[in-house]
């Protein structure tokens, strides 16, 4: 993952028109997690047409409370997969187990790998295996230099795309729901060559924030961003709290898309 051996930045396709990396700029946005069909296809249409250039949702939710809304499953999975269908967006969602992998690659464009799961050894091997782009996030507690030995595992298993994604630390403030580490940018950049992108919604918890925080992060030098996005953010089953509206989300974009016009 080091930029002594590898000095340019690492650019790939997500598909055959979207790249990552070398300025290429990357807007994840969607729900926390699938919900229903009516759910994710209108959120789907409506981030698409506000400038995201792919649909987040999670199938397989890694909640702190096993009474919590774990997910849609496999049926989360076959309507994202409806929702590209109509779209045209390609898909990222989080894999909890290696278990998953054979069946849900082909259906997916970005296998992401939580925060929880940055240090799970045998899930970054299996994913190492294939060739499908990776978001491997930071753990909650993880190092920079734990993150990119993180990364080094899915690199040494030859695949070669993966892209970093800063979500928020543990620190002793409670006043955000994770510290978000925007100095990891710039940081990880000059030593690494790898994509990093910014998640302001896991990485504050708190929607006002999520503006000023993905205009810090691009202005920091970020290849991209993950942005919860619900039609209905308090009839949310996961995280309605960091949700915006596709309305704020529009707002959101725009103000993006200027900033970015000047930097
Ligand atoms: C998510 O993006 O759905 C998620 C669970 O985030 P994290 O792993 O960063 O907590
Ligand atoms: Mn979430």
């Amino acid at each position: 993952a080091s930029r002594e051996t590898f000095p340019d930045d690492n650019v790939f396709h997500i598909t055959e028109d979207i790249k990552v990396g070398g300025g290429h700029r990357l807007i994840m946005a969607g729900p926390c997690s699938v919900e229903s069909r009516s759910q994710i296809l209108e959120t789907a249409s409506g981030v698409k047409t506000l400038g995201a250039n792919v649909l987040r949702g999670g199938a397989f939710k890694p909640r702190t409370n096993p009474y919590s809304f774990q997910g849609l499953g496999s049926e989360g999975i076959n309507l994202l997969v409806e929702a590209k269908e109509k779209t045209g967006l390609p898909i990222v969602t989080e894999i909890m187990s290696p278990e998953d992998l054979e069946w849900l690659e082909p259906h997916v464009d970005i296998l992401q790998i939580g925060a929880r799961n940055m240090m799970n050894f045998a899930l970054l091997k299996a994913v190492g295996r294939t060739r499908k782009p990776v978001l491997l996030k930071r753990g909650m507690m993880a190092t920079v230099d734990e993150w990119l030995q993180a990364a080094e595992y899915i690199l040494a298993g030859g695949n070669h795309k993966v892209i970093l994604c800063e979500r928020g630390i543990r620190s002793f403030d409670t006043s955000t729901r994770n510290t978000l580490d925007l100095s990891v940018v710039p940081l990880v950049k000059s030593i690494s060559h790898l994509p990093v992108i910014v998640d302001p919604s896991h990485g504050t918890g708190r929607k006002e924030l999520i503006k000023p925080m993905s205009m810090a992060a691009m202005a920091a030098g970020a290849d991209g961003l993950m942005i919860e996005v619900h039609p209905r953010p308090h009839e949310a089953l996961s995280d309605g709290a960091q949700s915006l509206t596709l309305e704020e989300f529009g707002d959101l974009m725009e103000s993006v898309n200027r900033l970015c016009s000047v930097l």
